[in-house]
């Protein structure tokens, strides 16, 4: 998220916008960490990315480390020709496919700049709302919303509180059928001592 807002701050530099010749646009963004340490968006290396993406080796290009630098100093972004996974902070169906963290989460800082500099997303807004304290952000452990790892069992009576652990599955299944025994005996006399008819 604050690599985003690096994007979004240094956009002048590093992010360029081309349309893609069928109405869109393509989002170009100079990587922060190039490996070529390049300090802004040029002519020269961008077209060399271009190139290299579609098969063409560049003139600037004379070594295999030229090609690394061009091919690992720019990821491009478009509007996803395919479903994305669904964020917040991806309004815009962006896609950036040559990007290991948008193949891994489905989401990353480029995606979230474009949406941020698009006004789909606001990642001044996103960071003020992680850097809060904890429990305003709620989260957790919420009653009567049901863990989605609890088991079927556990689950059926939604008023008794839960386990505190789940260690007892370590136990051997005759402790764990009186653990069990342990656990719903207070709750039997409870409902005595309401005298329901
Ligand atoms: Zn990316």
């Amino acid at each position: 998220m604050k690599k985003a807002k690096w994007y979004v701050d240094h956009q002048a530099t590093h992010i360029h916008i081309a349309r893609d010749g069928k109405g869109g646009f393509i989002w170009y963004v100079l990587r922060k960490d190039n490996p070529g340490g390049w300090k802004k968006v040029l002519n020269k290396t961008l077209q060399a990315y271009i190139d290299a993406c579609n098969g063409k080796k560049a003139p600037m290009i004379k070594t295999y480390a030229d090609l690394a630098n061009v091919c690992q100093g720019y990821h491009h972004l478009v509007v996803a020709a395919k479903r994305v996974p669904g964020c917040d902070m991806n309004k815009a169906k962006l896609d950036c496919p040559t990007c290991k963290g948008f193949k891994l989460y489905g989401i990353c800082s480029h995606v979230v700049a474009i949406n941020t500099i698009l006004g789909k997303a606001d990642v001044d807004d996103a960071l003020a709302e992680l850097s809060k304290p904890r429990k305003q952000r709620g989260g957790g452990f919420r009653s009567g919303v049901r863990p989605a790892l609890m088991k079927e069992k556990e689950a059926e009576s939604d008023s008794s509180p839960p386990p505190e652990s789940d260690s007892s599955d370590d136990e051997p299944l005759s402790k764990r059928v009186k653990v069990r025994e342990a656990l719903t005996g207070p709750k039997t006399k409870g409902l005595k001592g309401l005298q329901l008819p």
